[in-house]
């Protein structure tokens, strides 16, 4: 539907109407081109009347694409003028959601930060879809997979980077801490890339789509508290054998290496070749053999 989503003049026209200046701290670097949102709208695979979650609408360029596409969203963003302005923005772009009060049909918002939320409004959400905001992408995905077990999968825009170490499996350069903690909820994919000339302001980094596909966590009797506690410790000290690494959570060295033998792992190893099957085993040798 030409019209209904955001073009580079119309962001513009916006941000200078609402005298916004967009910050770095906040990550707002708003998309300018209804070819990337309609491709983000697609790898969801958004289906009509699907209730999405939407952390960062900013000025509404995603909004937009995925109310066209039928979703029915709540948008959680932490700029009060950004939050206020888009239940106008969607009226005028999708005359047809528009109500007498001022909000919209299909549409919530929450003023919050995405990281201290823990109730939406409406039925839960299935899929998060998002471009995050660069400098807490990485906690806000873990947290909405966390708090809300009704998310069944997430596609979302994150610096490049980002996407390749969520995507990493156990062994691979990138593979590190984000990529393990995602793995106890998900199977990640890195799909594509996208061009910092799709945003404006440009940021000076690229930025890639990652889909999430809801999994089982990895079957143990260790919390996932006691599981990411392990995770941490074997990646704050990358350089350094398991044995050592872990000396501290399992309580001495040499318990390190009863823990991790009783876990089937070499204590020899570093926790880069290991995937969260293992960190969660090493978790549960921990919580039997500490007294
Ligand atoms: N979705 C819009 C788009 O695609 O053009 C904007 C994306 S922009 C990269 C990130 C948005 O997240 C900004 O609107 C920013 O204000 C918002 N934001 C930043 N930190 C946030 C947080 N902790 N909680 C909720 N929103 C946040």
């Amino acid at each position: 539907i030409p019209g209904a989503l955001l073009g580079p003049a119309e962001i513009r026209d916006l941000a200078g109407r609402l005298g916004l200046r967009p910050t770095k701290t906040l990550g707002q670097n708003f998309v300018i081109d209804g070819g990337t949102v309609r491709k983000i709208v697609r790898s969801a695979r958004v289906s009509p009347g699907e209730r999405v979650v939407e952390v960062g609408p900013g000025l509404g360029s995603l909004t937009l694409g995925l109310l066209e596409a039928g979703a029915s969203v709540v948008a959680v963003e932490i700029d009060p003028l950004l939050a206020r302005e888009l239940p106008a923005t969607v009226a005028a772009h999708l005359p047809g959601l528009a109500r007498e009060d001022g909000t919209c049909d299909r549409l919530d918002v929450v003023l919050a930060n995405a990281l201290n939320v823990t109730e939406l409004p409406g039925p839960p959400p299935t899929a998060l879809v998002a471009n995050l905001p660069y400098n807490v992408s990485v906690p806000v995905l873990l947290t909405f997979l966390e708090r809300f077990e009704s998310l069944e999968r997430v596609v979302v825009m994150v610096q490049a980077e980002v996407a390749d170490r969520l995507a990493a499996p156990p062994g691979s350069r990138t593979y590190g801490v984000p990529s393990a903690k995602a793995a106890w909820y998900a199977s990640a994919r890195r799909t594509s890339t996208v061009s910092r000339s799709v945003f404006w302001p440009v940021p000076n980094v690229d930025s890639a789509l990652v889909a999430l596909e809801r999994r089982e966590p990895p079957a143990t009797t260790a919390s996932r508290q006691e599981v990411f506690a392990v995770v941490d410790a074997a990646f704050a000290q990358r350089r350094k054998m398991l044995r050592s690494a872990l000396a501290s959570l399992a309580g001495s060295p040499e318990r390190a290496v009863q823990v991790l033998t009783a876990a089937g792992v070499d204590p020899q190893a570093r926790g880069e070749r290991l995937a969260i099957e293992d960190f969660a085993r090493i978790a549960q040798a921990i919580a039997e053999t500490v007294d």
